[in-house]
């Protein structure tokens, strides 16, 4: 569904990417697990081009992905990011609907579908469409922002570390909620995270990056099972 060829990424001439191939399957969770600097957030923003790569080639079901427009890009990806990035003066409806604005969606679709997905996520439409940011815990903005990621209902949702700064327990919850979304759903998921745990537990298929190269890629079983290098090995033991 999304492929990446021998993709090359630099910024002010100093490369981050050398030389990247990759696949994200249909239906499949991808996630990307890998240290702070290794290049995830710029891998994902090259999916939706909010980075445009230097070299090599990205294509989106069989086309290179500079032939779409960026806009019709982003509309079929959702993206959800770490700091949730809601507009603190919109209410929840709002911030949901901000997709489905773009389009020009008629209201009363707008409405239905935000309260199906407040709904979805455990937040019932009543008590928190018209509250702002600031009214709600950390993993309920979370939750509101991956419910915007989902609205127009993208063909690939991409989360770069969408529960980042959480507490275990929302955490937890979250990670399961994405679970199910995906089982109900089928979507085709690109999911950034530091915590390994996290992506043996989402992963079908998981990619372990380390200064723009991937240091392995497999199934949560294969990589735990048959770790290629010490260096993956001390990924999977590191507990941080
Ligand atoms: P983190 O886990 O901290 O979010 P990451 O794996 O997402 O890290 P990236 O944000 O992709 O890492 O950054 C990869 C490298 O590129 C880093 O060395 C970073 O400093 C650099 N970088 C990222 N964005 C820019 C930019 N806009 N201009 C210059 N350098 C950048
Ligand atoms: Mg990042």
């Amino acid at each position: 569904m999304i492929e990446f060829e021998h993709v090359v990424k630099r910024y002010s001439g100093r490369t981050v990417i050398p030389d990247l191939s990759l696949r994200l399957e249909q239906g499949r969770i991808t996630v990307v697990i890998g240290a702070s600097g290794s290049g995830k957030s710029t891998l994902l923003k090259m999916v939706n081009r909010l980075e445009e790569r230097d070299g090599g080639e990205i294509r989106f079901q069989g086309r290179d992905i500079r032939s779409f427009g960026v806009e019709d890009l982003r509309r079929r990806m959702g993206y959800a990011i770490q700091s949730n990035g809601l507009f603190p003066h919109w209410t929840v409806a709002r911030n949901i609907a901000t997709v489905p604005r773009l389009l020009g969606w008629p209201p009363e679709r707008i409405r239905a579908r935000v309260d199906e997905l407040l709904e979805m996520l455990d937040l019932p439409p009543a008590q928190y469409r018209s509250r702002h940011p600031h009214q709600l815990s950390g993993g309920q903005q979370q939750r509101v922002g991956v419910a915007r990621a989902m609205a127009a209902d993208p063909e690939i949702l991409l989360m770069d570390e969408p529960f980042g700064a959480l507490d275990p327990v929302t955490r937890a919850s979250l990670q399961h909620e994405v679970r199910r979304l995906h089982q109900r759903l089928g979507k085709t998921i690109l999911l950034i995270t530091h915590d390994i745990d996290e992506a043996l537990f989402l992963a079908d298929h998981l990619i372990l990056l380390d200064q723009g190269r991937i240091l392995q890629q497999g199934s949560p079983q294969d990589i735990l099972s048959q770790p290629a290098s010490d260096a993956v090995r001390d990924f999977l033991g590191r507990d941080d």
